[in-house]
């Protein structure tokens, strides 16, 4: 049985020794396909006895009352399949794990059902899975699901964004079939958002978005191009980070581009987070965020949007990274065959700062090495301070194993992460792959105090 002091549920209380923001976190991120074929009971009680604090669920039902009086979007959720949300939260209450609920404030369901709601190119072409945090609409379907959540199930000590950003074509998973673009002007020009929300949003604060349109789509057509001189060209000038500096005092309308797009982010959280804590104080808001080396390119600013959110989570893909992250250099290749697959990785490695083979297969195959947990979580430090708790988001499945999950967990916590998150959405993670995750896990993770 798994004993009930290493119930770990984070809670604000006040002591005379400061205000303990979070206690030691393990969570993972539950898979209940996953779960439901060795029994949810059984897979949670696995969980416990392997050492972890937290499970984060989704929630497939819908309160109707919440959504009744939106005004363009009908509810779009049908009803829960067992276990329900309160079956959960009363089998974890039982096993001393505390419950964290997913909220997708990008949500890709209301881009797939109302297209006008996703986020928008500078061609005009509408993103199939983004929708856009500055539309109203979209915000209203987002505070109804908080409300519908928070406001009916007390046991929960969370709710977690499911990454609040802006992006066309998904950048964290890098789906296979995009157009192949040259590196970096696809990262430090994106494309989107040029819906009319977020247009008056930037005509409100002087910012110039129509030079900004214009650069944008010139630099996205310089990406688009298909010759080894336009690769070339590229790869003959960014030899260091200093160019990457050079090159941005050239096109000063992208500094503002970037930073305007971290506003849209951060003005869509700072709403949900003022939702939450109206709700109930104490219930955690987190958020998923890009590692730093990429968070910029999808709006995320680690400075400023702690302001609206209890803790970080930061999605670390590690092994499976390369999986992913492969497809728009294999676009590349594809579109420009004479150029050598080690020039392309090479380009990308002093992009990115990624220290591994510079192979496709080999890239594919085992991702970052953990040394890049390390350096991402010390970027992240660097820029929350020392007091503001970060988790480290592990990933779970196989190819990764125990000793890969280990090795990220130690690099993590050496980077100065507080807890430590296992992804296991994609399914195919082991018994043993959970087992160590949850040991390391509970070694390493650390409490955090406001003083
Ligand atoms: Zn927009």
């Amino acid at each position: 049985m798994p004993n009930k002091k290493r119930s770990c549920q984070k809670r604000r209380v006040n002591k005379d020794l400061g205000e303990v923001i979070m206690k030691p976190y393990v969570g993972v991120w539950t898979s209940k396909n996953e779960m439901l074929q060795i029994g949810y009971r059984r897979a949670l009680e696995f969980y416990a006895e392997c050492g972890i604090t937290t499970i984060i669920v989704g929630y497939e039902g819908m309160r109707s009352e919440y959504y009744n009086k939106l005004r363009k979007i009908p509810p779009i959720r049908g009803e829960e399949t067992p276990p329900t949300l309160r079956d959960i939260c009363k089998m974890a209450e039982d096993l001393g794990l505390g419950v964290e609920v997913v909220i997708d404030p990008k949500s890709s369901e209301l881009a797939r059902n109302f297209p006008e709601t996703a986020v928008v190119d500078f061609m005009g072409n509408r993103s199939p899975s983004i929708s856009c945090p500055s539309n109203p609409d979209v915000m209203e379907y987002i505070l109804a699901r908080i409300r519908d959540v928070a406001e009916n199930y007390e046991g929960i000590i969370g709710l977690e964004l499911d990454g609040l950003y802006i992006d066309m074509h998904p950048r964290m998973t890098n789906p296979y079939g995009q157009p192949g673009a040259l590196y970096p002007l696809h990262h430090v020009a994106p494309e989107s958002c040029f819906c009319e929300h977020c247009i008056k949003l930037a005509k409100e604060e002087s910012v110039n978005i129509e030079l900004i349109r214009k650069t944008v789509k010139e630099l996205t057509e310089l990406s688009l191009k298909s010759s080894p001189e336009a690769f070339y060209r590229f790869y003959d000038v960014f030899r260091g980070a200093y160019d990457m500096v050079r090159f941005l005092l050239n096109y000063p309308e992208l500094v503002e581009w970037l930073n305007f797009r971290c506003r849209i982010v951060e003005r869509a959280l700072r709403t949900i987070w003022e939702t939450v804590k109206s709700i109930n104080p104490k219930l955690m808001l987190s958020d998923d965020m890009l590692p730093p080396a990429w968070s910029w390119s999808v709006g995320q600013d680690y400075r400023k949007h702690k302001s609206y959110c209890d803790y970080y989570k930061i999605i670390f893909f590690h092994k499976r990274t390369g999986s992913f992250e492969v497809n728009p250099l294999i676009a590349i290749k594809d579109k420009i065959p004479s150029i050598p697959e080690e020039d392309i990785m090479c380009l990308f490695k002093r992009l990115t700062g990624y220290e591994g083979s510079p192979s496709f297969a080999l890239f594919s195959q085992h991702g970052f090495p953990p040394i890049n947990v390390y350096y991402e979580i010390r970027k992240a430090r660097e820029e929350v301070g020392a007091n503001y708790p970060l988790v480290a988001g592990i990933v779970g499945d196989a190819p990764a194993t125990p000793s890969d999950i280990e090795a990220a967990i130690i690099m993590a916590a050496k980077g100065g992460a507080n807890g430590f998150c296992l992804h296991t959405w994609y399914g195919r993670t082991t018994p043993s792959n959970y087992a160590a995750f949850g040991n390391k896990g509970r070694e390493l993770a650390k409490q955090v105090s406001s003083n």
